[in-house]
């Protein structure tokens, strides 16, 4: 049969397309005493995985806060001289991937706000879904703000500017439990003034935040490893719906939702593909969970293999898995390139198979005359994936078997992961048989959601599953765009993604839903 392709049109091949795009990642410390902007330095290095396009730091001595921030990797922003210059007793700093307002110098984080009565920073992970209507609520001129993390600094500010007769630690805490109840999405914030430093996790709790204790001090960060590689202990994760403040008194808590809207939703995806391996998400380890799927995957769907590999380095876990209670033999076929630039897109049909090559590279020792089964844990576009099985035939493949540790990944997300469009999303308009000749392979098994979430341990505990699903925990606005705030034409501003809220596709008649899904 001819597969009619209506398969992703792309202008060129990104290595990583074919996996969901990192949301970012926050850290935050106090410990008067130590060298915070190293300590924040070595944390954001841990959550390098989370948001490679900005980095930045906020530090407070005390009495002012100092903020440095620059496009590119945590290691291209900071060298030792700038480390050294930033002296004091808190910092918070964030690793950005961006999601609304394009990826530009002024959009990098944290975001800094300073009058005479107040000056706070702010770094954020996630995506909020009502950034329209919050500026119009709020009067702002168009351009007054540039990303939703600027919205909410400016918010704020504008409660702060109000209180300026009290004292600040009293108008802090004010502050945010009037703007916070007013968001809606995906927000994970670290914030710091000059005394001390505040985390917030959405009552959804779409993504991660950890409370971890040094000694003579508190960290927050995104993922549990960044407390380890600063020698911190990780004390519990915040909870949904939680603000933990940290100052020279301790570490208390607030509880600014109203209870009907906390309900952990727990992107599932953290666990899938963003964490790091070595992290811990409700209770359970992240690496652990991940060669579950594996396994559980290989019960699903058995085959006659000589050889399980995985995509690297994602789908290695949950091929370590499928191998384990398979009994077929675990190997690695495809070398990957650690240095490719996330950014790299080939212009040409003919550059395109380097561009994977120069990603991927086939092992023909482990390859030639065998039967593969290739793990990966999601496809997102497919171009990649198709890349991949032709140079896996070419080095000798016989047989390619593709199995896939979650769900089709069939509706984009709105909630801090960049998958573009729909309509680029190679399940959201084929069978898993057409998705099969698509990447021409063998076979093809997605592994069932039921089977994923069991595979985490944390059954009951609250995932959100909308890219799998179509059912979105927050009701989407239709025509959210990544560029909402920005004024003019830019790429930011076509990257127009458009849902209607909660109505599954069938639910809407055909015109609307070629329209809203960017089909016809
Ligand atoms: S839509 Fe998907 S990627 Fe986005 S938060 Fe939900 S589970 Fe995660």
């Amino acid at each position: 049969m001819t597969v009619p392709v209506t398969a992703p049109d792309v202008t060129g091949v990104d290595p990583d397309d074919d996996t969901p795009k990192e949301a970012c990642g926050v850290f935050g410390i106090f410990a008067p005493g130590m060298p915070v902007a190293h300590l924040t330095y070595l944390g954001l290095y841990a959550l390098q995985h989370r948001g490679q396009e900005s980095a930045g730091m906020a530090v407070s001595d005390g009495e002012a806060l100092t903020v440095v921030k620059d496009m590119g990797l945590v290691s291209n922003v900071f060298d030792e001289r700038t480390l050294v210059a930033l002296t004091g007793d808190l910092a918070i700093g964030q690793t950005r991937y961006s999601t609304t307002g394009s990826s530009t110098w002024r959009n990098a984080q944290p975001v800094y706000r300073g009058a005479e009565h107040f000056e706070f920073a702010l770094g954020h992970n996630g995506n909020l879904v009502n950034t329209e209507q919050l500026a119009a609520d709020a009067g702002m001129l168009p351009g007054t703000v540039t990303s939703d993390s600027d919205l909410v600094a400016e918010l704020l500010a504008l409660e702060l500017a109000s209180r300026s007769d009290m004292d600040p630690g009293e108008a802090f805490d004010e502050a945010l439990a009037e703007v916070l109840p007013r968001l809606r999405g995906a927000f994970t914030l670290v914030l710091a003034d000059t005394e001390r430093i505040v985390g917030v996790r959405d009552p959804n709790g779409f993504r991660p935040l950890c409370l971890g204790r040094l000694d003579g001090g508190w960290v927050l960060a995104s993922e549990s490893p960044a407390l380890d590689v600063i020698g911190a202990h990780m004390v519990r994760e915040v909870d949904p719906g939680e603000v933990v403040v940290i100052d020279q008194t301790g570490c208390r808590s607030m509880r600014p939702f109203s209870d009907d809207v906390v309900d952990p939703k727990l992107c599932l995806f953290e666990f899938v593909y963003f964490a790091r391996p070595d992290a811990v998400l409700y209770g359970k380890s992240v690496h652990h969970a991940r060669v579950r799927m594996g396994e559980m995957l290989a019960a699903q769907a058995p085959v006659e293999a000589d050889l399980v590999m995985g995509v690297p380095e994602s789908g290695m876990p949950a091929a370590e898995g499928y191998a384990r209670a398979s009994g077929i033999p675990y190997g690695q076929g495809l070398v990957k390139n650690r240095y490719i630039g996330r950014t790299f897109i080939a212009p040409t049909q003919a550059m395109r198979a380097a561009a994977v090559r120069m990603k991927l590279n086939p092992l023909r020792d482990s390859t030639e005359g065998q039967r593969l089964v290739v793990v990966d844990d999601s496809i997102v576009r497919g171009t990649t994936t198709r890349a991949m099985v032709r140079m896996l035939r070419a080095a000798g493949a016989t047989e390619v078997h593709m199995r896939v540790s979650s769900p089709p990944y069939r509706w984009p997300c709105f909630y801090g992961m960049d998958t573009g469009v729909r309509s680029e999303l190679l399940a959201a308009n084929l069978t898993v048989d057409e998705i099969r000749e698509y990447l021409e392979v063998d076979s093809l098994t997605y592994l069932t959601l039921d089977r994923l979430v069991e595979a985490t341990g944390a059954v009951g505990a609250g995932f959100c599953d909308a890219c799998l699903t179509g059912t979105y925990p927050i009701d989407i606005p239709v025509n959210l765009s990544k560029g909402v705030l920005e004024v003019g034409d830019g790429p930011a501003a076509e990257r127009t993604v458009a849902v209607g809220g909660n109505a599954p596709e069938a639910e809407l008649p055909t015109d609307a839903a070629n329209r809203l899904f960017g089909r016809g």
